[in-house]
């Protein structure tokens, strides 16, 4: 018997996680970033401006969904002793946040002087309202970022932790986090900057030390000058009955997903006749199975399009990574080990 993990016969449609419009400092508005990415292939855009929330859901329809959201950033602009930092010198956290509900507007953990003053008019003008704000104020902290997610949590949203080499992101910064839902494990623009975001160590300590999480890929585009470079280098596959936002955000929810920078996963499932985890690609150099902690099982080859791999049920999870001939990876989500226990099937 058959349990599906990726399964063949969902529509699967790719994804940009992490897009910057107009409407904070990217370069194309949200009308022709869809375009450009329908154009090369994309059917879903998560718009995660700058701190503030625009409803792009009017750009939704049976071809594309749009989905709310923001880059929520929380900076340390000082030092333990109060003296101010250099930029270089700035920890940051990016948290994006996706919303369950197209239309939600809610802005947790927010001050008007998040938003800059363009950002006020073009809100005020598309959606006939202030920004609504709480007045809020927090320093660079465990207490406020745990805050800022549980209460993103509770209005809704989706909350991902981005790019930490680009934030200077040290261990304590995110492994006693929780609520996260996701974790950016490669993001294009700040790996094209830094040489160095594509961070699975980073999501394996999180994994290992017991936080349940998804992977993603993103551009985090801003297209200057209107340039396309920034841009499909980083991508998710979301796979749905039926192209639509809550199809979209029911998939995100139970981690029905899996991301990448080239290499296509065509289906994985576990059969509990061979006890084997079974995946088909696109050709590929080396399959990986990631358990936890130091359990790793390879298969490497030319224009491998086909692994499989025991399950001997102490692997407490297992995600599959995938590189191609040019060096880019695909990764699974984790399945947990109790999830492929014969009790657990429809
Ligand atoms: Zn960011
Ligand atoms: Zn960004």
């Amino acid at each position: 018997m058959k349990k599906y993990f990726i399964d063949p016969r969902l529509e699967w449609h790719k994804a940009n996680m992490h897009t910057h419009t107009n409407l904070s400092d990217g370069y194309f508005s949200p009308e022709e970033m869809k375009k450009v990415y329908m154009e090369h292939g994309y059917s879903i855009v998560c718009f995660t401006d700058h701190e503030v929330i625009f409803d792009n859901s009017y750009l939704t329809d049976d071809k594309f969904v749009a989905i709310t959201g923001k880059e929520h950033s929380i900076t340390q602009y000082v030092d333990e002793d109060g003296n101010p930092l250099k930029w270089r010198d700035m920890k940051t956290v990016h948290l994006n946040f996706f919303a369950k509900d197209p239309h939600n507007l809610q802005h947790v953990c927010m001050d008007y002087d998040r938003a800059s003053e363009k950002q006020r008019q073009q809100f005020k003008e598309r959606h006939g309202f202030d920004i609504p704000v709480d007045h809020y104020h927090g320093e660079f902290s465990q207490e406020t970022l745990q805050n800022i997610i549980n209460k993103a949590n509770s209005a809704g949203f989706l909350v991902q932790f981005n790019h930490p080499n680009w934030s200077l992101n040290t261990r304590e910064d995110y492994i006693n986090l929780k609520g996260l839902w996701g974790f950016e494990i490669y993001n294009y623009l700040t790996d094209l900057e830094t040489g160095a975001e594509y961070c699975p160590n980073i999501y394996d300590d999180m994994l290992r030390h017991g936080h349940r999480l998804f992977c993603t890929m993103g551009d985090d585009n801003h297209n200057y000058q209107g340039s396309l470079e920034g841009s499909f280098g980083g991508f998710t596959y979301i796979g749905v009955p039926k192209l639509t936002y809550e199809n979209v955000i029911k998939a995100l929810e139970n981690g029905c997903f899996y991301c990448s920078m080239g290499p296509v996963i065509k289906s994985m499932y576990y059969d509990s006749d061979d006890k084997k985890i079974h995946i088909e690609c696109s050709e590929a150099e080396d399959i990986v199975l990631v358990g936890y902690n130091r359990h790793f099982l390879h298969v490497y080859g030319e224009n491998l399009t086909h692994a499989e791999f025991d399950i001997n049920g102490e692997e407490v999870y297992v995600r599959i990574s995938i590189k191609d001939k040019n060096n880019r990876w695909a990764n699974t989500n984790p399945i947990y080990i109790e999830e492929i226990k014969e009790d657990s099937y429809e």
